[in-house]
């Protein structure tokens, strides 16, 4: 997030504006969704069983566990005048550089990502059961509430309050949620109440945000519109209207949801991963309001996102959105490494296919999720002790991952909180029985009128084409299990129940039902056809592709972008070797070898090749 305001001359003005804002009701009265959405099921609900997924999870589970907490709670103490114990964190997280005279790009949000640490924990303890886990979360909590004064008088001359409370929100929603924090909901409404006043008075978006005036010629990147999915959330765990009230005040409609509900494209040049983030939202407004134009916005706002990402799911070259159908994407080929912000990118995307999947039942949203899972968020460096992140996956040529400059960035706050969420995004329930999203090694445990079941998961995908699933039921129960075909599995898909292939046909791009009286010991098999496909980077650039197989991208393992024939890229082989590369060979008889990003360490790579013409 390249951020540079000033923001001291707004908050006078906007402390103003809110004064006695909470009394007017602003909501129509409560409506449900019409149709019953897919439900969560419990982080608790699910085992990660050995794989990249599990790995990525308990690395970073740990890593913020051992976190020192003195260092945590520092910058909060310092600002209230505590004894503040503890190294500094470092890069973004520290009050150096907190003088708004300072144009000091470093160190000015301090305590930013606090709030989303204390949030991957929780989940992390809702996952695990660790209790570890649950008392450093509510450690944290009581630290943070320490500091916490009537004015939450830590965000005064704060730069970007909605920003860093949004973080603060999760955190606490999450400690009360799912560790059983018994203050952290109380904590949660004394600063959202206090809050306020550093608020302005309802959503602004970025262009309003640089239109009121400013005693100087910089502009604000404070994120006041991407609040309320979070508040929703603390309204539905606390029943408190007044978070449902502020939540609705929050939400940009003017600028943003009104023209995205009716089709209009206004994503160009805004900020991409908070705008992406932005539609769980408007999510959150349908499913706790029943608003349908925001669900129609969401929609719509998706459908729009994906038709200016990159094969591999990623989006947003410099972190903007991009003006469609000018070939801009494949101009971002040649111009950036900052490609894709991976990790906070990777959580909103997780998070906006997850809500719409859950109301639609449809399988894109599933497929989509997949391929960014796949290509981008498991190639993430991980995150090192000292805070040290990776940040832009580079889709340029010639690119290496690396990790960002500053320490502890918003990066390192969206990570282990998505790793958490791979609990959520395997399995989803229905009415009728269970959905398959993922297939990804894993044990699904859930309860149905006093009986027990285990679906038991057991892939090497996406490098094997081949899933087992597996019951187990204490006693026999009709029910349904939906397994996901995806869109690019062409070909003859093939779906076996205890070795026996199921009559239905299984059409790529669904849902394939198979309902029965399932028992202890039936066992369900996937194949998925994975054929080799080029996807051009967009319309205006027909020669630049990225060559997929099944959810992988398959990245040259090259310095300089290299050339070939359509022909001589669809006839990659696999590697005799143990790698799991594809071997392309081009006409002049160099052989390059083709990797998925999360396979890739230090070697240059390129995501897209060139086509010779
Ligand atoms: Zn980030």
């Amino acid at each position: 997030m390249p951020i540079r305001i000033h923001r001291r001359s707004f908050l006078r003005k906007s402390v103003a504006a809110v004064a006695g804002a909470w009394a007017a009701p602003m909501i129509p009265a409560w409506a449900s969704p019409a149709v019953r959405p897919l439900a969560i099921f419990a982080y608790g609900d699910v085992e990660l069983l050995p794989s990249p997924l599990k790995e990525q999870f308990d690395y970073h589970h740990r890593l913020f566990l051992n976190l020192d907490e003195d260092r945590l709670l520092k910058v909060f103490r310092q600002k209230a005048g505590m004894p503040a114990p503890g190294e500094d964190m470092g890069g973004w997280y520290d009050l150096t550089g907190f003088d708004l005279q300072h144009n000091d790009f470093h160190g000015f949000v301090p305590g930013h990502s606090f709030g989303q640490y204390v949030s991957a924990l929780a989940r992390s303890y809702a996952a695990t059961g660790d209790q570890a886990t649950r008392a450093k979360v509510q450690r944290l909590v009581k630290g943070y509430a320490e500091t916490l004064d009537a004015k939450a008088s830590f965000f005064a001359g704060y730069r970007l309050p909605a920003y860093t409370y949004d973080k603060i929100s999760v955190g606490l929603i999450d400690a009360h949620e799912f560790a059983q924090d018994p203050i952290a909901l109380e904590v949660h409404e004394r600063l959202t109440r206090a809050i306020t006043a550093y608020l302005p008075e309802k959503a602004l978006s970025r262009a309003e945000q640089r239109a009121r005036p400013h005693k100087d010629e910089s502009y604000t990147w404070d994120e006041p519109y991407t609040l309320p999915e979070n508040l929703f959330l603390a309204y539905q765990r606390s029943g408190k209207v007044f978070y449902r009230e502020m939540a609705a005040r929050f939400l940009e409609d003017d600028t943003y949801f009104n023209p995205l509900s009716e089709g209009i494209n206004v994503l160009a040049s805004e900020h991409a991963y908070s705008h992406v983030n932005a539609f769980s939202s408007a999510m959150q407004a349908y499913l706790t309001l029943g608003s349908e134009k925001h669900l129609r916005a969401a929609r719509n706002g998706f459908a729009m996102l994906s038709e200016q990402s990159y094969a591999t799911g990623g989006w947003g070259p410099d972190e903007g959105l991009i003006e469609p159908g000018k070939g801009r994407l494949g101009e971002s080929l040649n111009k950036t490494h900052a490609s894709f912000e991976t990790p906070c990118g990777a959580y909103a995307h997780f998070k906006i296919t997850r809500y719409l999947l859950r109301v639609s039942q449809d399988s894109r949203y599933g497929d989509s999720m997949e391929r960014i899972l796949y290509n981008t968020i498991l190639g993430a460096k991980p995150i090192l002790p000292d805070g040290t992140s990776f940040y832009y996956s580079d889709y340029d040529a010639n690119a290496r991952k690396v990790y960002h400059p500053d320490k502890w960035p918003c990066c390192s706050g969206t990570l282990p909180q998505l790793a958490a969420d791979y609990y959520i995004s395997i399995y989803l329930r229905c009415a009728d029985g269970v959905y398959v999203n993922l297939y990804v090694p894993s044990k699904l445990r859930w309860k149905t009128g006093g009986a027990v079941f285990e679906l038991t998961q057991q892939t090497k995908y996406p490098r094997d084409h081949q899933i087992e699933l597996r019951v187990a039921a204490s006693r026999p129960t009709e029910y349904t299990v939906y397994l996901r075909i995806p869109a690019w599995a062409e070909g003859e898909p093939v779906v076996r129940v205890n070795g026996r292939r199921v009559s239905n046909p299984v059409q790529a791009g669904s849902f394939a039902a198979i309902r029965r009286t399932w028992k202890d010991g039936d066992r369900i098999e996937l194949e998925l056809p994975m054929t080799l496909r080029l996807e051009a980077v967009d319309e205006q650039h027909p020669n630049l592709v990225a060559l997929s197989c099944g959810p992988l991208v398959l990245c040259a393992l090259s310095k300089d972008r290299p050339a070939f024939e359509r022909s001589e890229l669809l006839r990659a082989q696999e590697s005799s070797d143990e790698s799991g590369d594809r071997i392309a060979v081009a006409s002049e008889g160099s052989r390059i070898r083709m990797r998925p990003f999360m396979g890739i360490a230090d070697e240059s790579y390129n995501t897209y090749v060139s086509l010779k013409t």
